[in-house]
């Protein structure tokens, strides 16, 4: 089926994309994947050749595009099989927050660095003792004349490692009757005395994306670093998370497909009992099944997209989004590695990796159980 999503500008980005993938990308992956994070200079690399926040205006150093140049990033990603270099994270995620919720001041002291590179970014939501539940988060900020004092523990954030820039989520209110109006949202600059980067953490996948442990120990911020106003953090996070849902899909969605089109590439040339693998019935209705579910996909997700382009706040849609095509996605890759047998277990094959890098969508961006609840809230259930 024709896309009917991007203009011809945004074709010309994805070429464009495509030969950074290639040049300096695609020559560093293995090397990336044993050090465990991507070098930092590939940040800048990117942002000088305006891939960083694409959709963000000429003033604060963007190229003035729009969310389908970001869309073309993280499908270029997938399809290079890079689930490390978190782009989208930064991009389409935390820099957002920044954009929508920043005074004037705090937008020009940080979006440009966040599109050239020079500040890449995180965002600090989850503790070790919760993730879902994100109103129960017991990181605390201490308000001290023009400084907040910001103790806590954070757990499997994003670009841990690499970021100067984390959004921390921390209760300004710790009273429990008030647990949704007590969070704010504080950015803290990864200098600053009192934030700890803790250990890069052993994942099943993602081997490139420096996931890690965070730590404030009276870490003091000024009030000037709160985004938005004391104790709309909740709402500011809610209001944000659908781009993130959708971020996930479209990245799941581009890499079932890509693994889909490398195994029908392998099944016609991996021959058994004298003939291509690709002509066993099996093999066929397995492959028609997986791409019936690949175009389904991509015209929900692509639909989907339109509507969030259009400035539509699509929470049931995200959602769905989300959880569909992230499950849809796992069963798509497993039953693509079988027909890579033994070759499909081992880690330098791209389906294997795809295959670890799978499970992880299930369950970050808020579970796809998760999903369903906020989907079932939806409906008045
Ligand atoms: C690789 C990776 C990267 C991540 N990056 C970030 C990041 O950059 N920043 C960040 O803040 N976090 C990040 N996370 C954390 C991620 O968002 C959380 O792991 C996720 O939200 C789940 O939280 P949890 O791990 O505490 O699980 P829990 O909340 O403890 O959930 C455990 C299980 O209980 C289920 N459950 C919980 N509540 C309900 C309910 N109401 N109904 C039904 N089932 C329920 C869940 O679905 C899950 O199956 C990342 C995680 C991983 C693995």
């Amino acid at each position: 089926m024709d896309r009917t999503l991007f203009e011809t500008e945004h074709d010309q980005f994805r070429t464009a994309f495509r030969t950074f993938l290639d040049r300096e990308v695609k020559p560093n992956q293995e090397r990336w994947r044993e050090a465990g994070q991507v070098d930092r200079e590939v940040w800048r690399k990117a942002g000088a050749a305006g891939f960083l926040c694409p959709w963000l205006e000429e003033t604060y150093g963007g190229s003035g595009g729009d969310f389908r140049h970001s869309v073309v990033v993280m499908e270029e990603l997938s399809r290079a099989y890079e689930s490390g270099f978190a782009m989208a994270l930064h991009s389409d995620i935390v820099v957002p927050y920044i954009h929508a919720f920043g005074t004037e001041e705090q937008k020009q002291r940080w979006l440009p660095g966040c599109a050239s590179g020079e500040f890449v970014t995180a965002i600090a939501m989850t503790e070790p003792g919760t993730g879902s539940d994100l109103a129960a988060v017991t990181t605390r900020a201490v308000r001290d004349g023009d400084d907040y004092v910001i103790t806590g523990s954070k757990t499997f954030i994003s670009n841990g490692q690499l970021c100067d820039l984390a959004i921390v989520v921390a209760k300004t209110d710790p009273n429990p009757e008030n647990a949704h109006k007590g969070i704010s949202l504080f950015v803290v600059e990864a200098n600053r005395p009192g934030f700890q980067r803790g250990k890069r953490l052993h994942k099943m996948g993602m081997a490139s994306q420096d996931t890690s442990e965070m730590f404030f120990e009276d870490c003091r911020v000024p009030v000037a670093n709160r985004l938005g106003a004391e104790g709309a953090g909740f709402m500011m996070l809610m209001q944000k998370l659908q781009q993130e849902r959708l971020c996930v899909a479209i990245g799941a969605q581009a890499a079932s497909e890509k693994v889909l089109e490398d195994t029908i590439a392998y099944t016609k040339e991996r021959t058994a009992f004298g003939k291509p693998i690709s002509k066993f019935q099996n093999t066929q209705f397995k492959l028609v099944e997986c791409l019936a579910k690949v175009e389904v996909g991509r015209a929900y997700v692509d639909k989907v997209t339109a509507e969030h382009v259009a400035g539509k706040y699509l929470v049931k849609e995200c959602s769905i989004a989300k959880f569909w095509l992230t499950d849809t996605g796992q069963e798509i890759v497993d039953t693509c590695l079988q027909f890579f047998g033994g070759y499909g277990y081992m880690l330098e094959y791209p389906v294997a990796r795809a295959f670890m890098d799978a499970r992880v969508q299930r369950i970050f961006a808020g579970t796809n159980e998760i999903m369903k609840v906020i989907v079932a809230k939806q409906l008045g259930l």
